[in-house]
């Protein structure tokens, strides 16, 4: 396929490079200058999709996929697929996807999880909304880029399923940390924390996959000096996210609030810029009953 890629960053290189591993036709551009490997560089957005099956977008926030897609929906063939994989608020989903079959093309949100790891090592897990016929077109992009493309409903629900997950993430990680550090107080060793806990009815995917623990548990950035992995500043951009669904949707989420506080205290005001989102546990080791 002849597929034009707009954001060559952390994630969008390594994703644009294997495509054209697998002989796909990929032309990508980047504001900062960015290339990856493979890939024909453009020298606008407009002209990396002009002629593409499908355009791929992975871009840092809503206000830049809506300016970019300002320039590039002109510049598509009609029948073509708009497919956003970047994390963005639903409303913008929602008005690109509009925007884009107006001009008579397909649109998915497809957010992605699985990192920066994941794009490199092609097992990302893609959640897409949008109309069934893009999401057919698509499918073997994410077979190369991805192990699982779950297609969740109309446009927006990909980022809805985003953002719902992550927030599940970020309060179970919080919950994980506090009680790791309560544990510690009285006196429970964490390897038995962690044999009980990954065995019992607070087991998760924060404990019994990535554990925040350095030494217990699988390998997790905990035991390279919390190197992210996901960074708490993502983690904090996701929660944002989540709590403004929640208003626009008038949803009570009191979890999620609190976890969107305690992130952007600990990336805003402590020492969680540039770490991992589980480093949330050395905070709580630190810090006495509030
Ligand atoms: P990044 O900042 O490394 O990459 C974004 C790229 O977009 C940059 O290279 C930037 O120069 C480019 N860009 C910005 N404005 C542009 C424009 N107008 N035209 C063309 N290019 C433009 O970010 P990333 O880590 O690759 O993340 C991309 C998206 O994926 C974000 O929405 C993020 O939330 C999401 N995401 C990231 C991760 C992760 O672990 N990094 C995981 C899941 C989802």
């Amino acid at each position: 396929m002849k597929v034009g890629f707009i954001g060559l960053g952390n994630m969008g290189a390594p994703m644009a490079a294997n495509l054209a591993k697998a002989g796909h036709t990929v032309t990508g551009f980047d504001v900062a200058g960015a290339t990856a490997e493979g890939v024909q560089i453009a020298d606008s957005a407009a002209a990396a999709a002009t002629g593409a099956d499908i355009v791929i977008t992975m871009l840092p926030n809503g206000a830049i996929l809506r300016d970019v897609a300002d320039q590039i929906i002109p510049a598509m063939s009609p029948g073509a697929v708009f497919l956003d994989c970047s994390t963005v608020d639903v409303d913008s989903a929602r008005a690109v996807a509009e925007q884009a079959q107006a001009a008579g093309l397909s649109a998915l949100d497809a957010p992605v999880s699985g990192g920066v790891g994941g794009a490199a090592g092609g097992t990302l897990t893609f959640m897409v909304g949008g109309d069934e016929a893009g999401f057919a077109k698509a499918a073997p992009l994410f077979e190369v880029m991805g192990q699982k493309a779950v297609h969740c409903g109309p446009s927006g629900n990909g980022q809805a399923a985003k953002i719902c997950n992550n927030m599940i993430l970020g309060v179970t990680m919080i919950a994980t940390c506090e009680a790791f550090a309560l544990a510690d107080k009285l006196g429970l060793d964490r390897q038995a924390m962690f044999d009980v806990v990954s065995t019992s009815s607070g087991y998760s995917w924060s404990m019994n996959a990535y554990c925040p623990a350095p030494g217990v548990g699988p390998k997790s950035p905990a035991d390279n000096g919390y190197q992210p992995g996901f960074a708490a500043e993502l983690m904090l951009k996701d929660l944002g996210l989540a709590q403004q669904a929640a208003e626009a949707a008038d949803a009570d989420t009191p979890m999620g609030a609190r976890a969107l506080a305690l992130y952007k205290r600990f990336v805003e005001d402590e020492d969680g810029r540039g770490k991992d989102f589980s480093a949330m546990l050395p905070r709580f080791e630190k810090r006495g009953h509030d």
